[in-house]
């Protein structure tokens, strides 16, 4: 029987004038990420888009289509459908045979219609009524619950034919990538920055990553998982341009030159002025971070403020009120959990000091860079920027 996915959006359409705009970037988006399962149509329709298979695929295409698409930022849920012509009989008999398998599994049950099709002949509840009967004599173990049913059909009739379900299912939120500008994400090898990219792609935000690195201090198995974490977000949040930079020349002239108690806080202060230089020469308006409020000495609120202090671009940071049992909570949900925990060491963690400062002063701080040529070390740090394309693979 044809299947066919009904994605409802939510956000998105409340944009009034922009509705229009985000539709179709929502729609651009999907079409992209399924063109590398099969050939699909993509129909706005009535406050939803429709996925329709152009071939008869099998059940491996259409479940990689509907993961895909479940996937999609912009999506709230969606709803995997049998399609019957717009006659009862028909609906009646798809009905039985496309969820015979949720149906046979259940106890209980209810029928939802929708007639978005005015014309039609049969009004909701009317069809409702009888779809249930249907159900019950195909189905003699089942009864009707209205409250709680392990299974509510639903049934949606529409202007080209009658969609049949056993109800939707939540899909990734948020809205299109690509509808609220594009940031510089700071992708270490930890648990947490991934999760901030994921994050912020899901509010639109298309996600460029530098990844800071300290070879040979850190090896090239650290920049292999960093690759990976990136490819893993980017099955969210689209392909993923992604900076190696490294900062062993800094973090050797740091620990030539400066207060060991200050390490971290200054070679963070190094890592924001790089990124935000190759985040204006990309067009990107913010820098994302994967701190969280008192997490470790650096992301206290006093060593945010220092941290903060070495830009000027806005610094969004999706994790600064969520505990770290949450953050890993939304790492599992990305898939990103696994790679992260993988022990590689990070270039923080080489040059950790025993006592850092948790309640540093922006001017001891300064003085204490102004031992080094600040601006010079950022430009030979920039002069090792390496582009690796991370491209988001949607595939069978
Ligand atoms: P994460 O789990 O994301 O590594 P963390 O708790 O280990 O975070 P820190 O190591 O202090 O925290 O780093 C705070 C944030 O700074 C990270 O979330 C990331 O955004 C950025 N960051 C840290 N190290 C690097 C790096 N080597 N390259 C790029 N960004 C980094
Ligand atoms: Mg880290």
């Amino acid at each position: 029987m044809k299947e066919i996915f009904l994605c409802k959006y939510g956000e998105i359409a409340l944009k009034g004038a922009n509705r229009a705009s985000f539709e179709a970037l929502l729609c651009r988006e999907l079409k992209y990420r399924l063109s590398g399962i099969g050939s699909f149509d993509i129909i706005r329709a009535q406050s939803t888009i429709r996925i329709e298979p152009r071939e008869d695929y099998d059940a491996a295409v259409l479940d990689a289509a509907y993961r895909v698409a479940s996937m999609t930022f912009g999506i709230i849920a969606i709803c995997r459908c049998g399609v019957a012509e717009k006659n009862f009989d028909d609906i009646k008999a798809k009905a039985v045979e496309y969820l015979a398998d949720a149906l046979g599994a259940a106890r209980t049950f209810k029928v939802e219609t929708k007639r978005a099709d005015k014309t039609f002949p049969m009004d909701s509840g009317e069809v409702s009524a009888q779809l249930g009967a249907a159900i019950l004599s195909a189905f003699p173990h089942l009864r009707v619950n209205v409250h709680t049913p392990d299974v509510v059909v639903k049934c949606e009739i529409r202007e080209r034919a009658a969609y049949i379900s056993a109800g939707q299912e939540k899909a990734a939120g948020g809205m299109p990538v690509g509808s609220n500008g594009k940031g510089m994400l700071l992708l270490s090898g930890g648990i947490d920055s991934p999760v901030a990219g994921y994050m912020m792609a899901k509010r639109g935000v298309k996600l460029e990553a530098v990844y800071f690195e300290a070879f040979p201090y850190t090896s090239i198995q650290a920049r292999e998982k960093v690759i990976e974490l990136a490819r893993i977000v980017s099955a969210w949040a689209g392909s993923i341009k992604l900076h190696v930079v490294s900062v062993t020349k800094i973090q050797e002239e740091l620990s030539r030159a400066c207060c060991e108690d200050y390490f971290t806080l200054l070679l963070r202060r190094y890592m924001m002025a790089i990124a935000e230089k190759i985040a204006l020469a990309n067009e990107c308006g913010a820098l994302i971070t994967g701190e969280s409020m008192g997490q470790v000495a650096s992301q206290t609120m006093q060593a945010l403020a220092v941290t903060d202090n070495a830009v000027d671009m806005p610094v969004f940071r999706p994790c600064i009120g969520l505990d770290k049992e949450e953050i890993v909570t939304i790492a599992r949900k990305v898939g990103s959990f696994e790679t992260s925990i993988l022990p590689y060491e990070d270039c923080c963690t080489v040059f950790t000091p025993r006592h850092p400062k948790t309640r540093p002063e922006i001017p001891t701080v300064i003085a204490e860079e102004q031992k080094l040529d600040f601006d010079a070390l950022v430009e030979e740090a920039l002069a090792t920027d390496e582009v690796i394309y991370v491209k988001a693979e949607f595939t069978v």
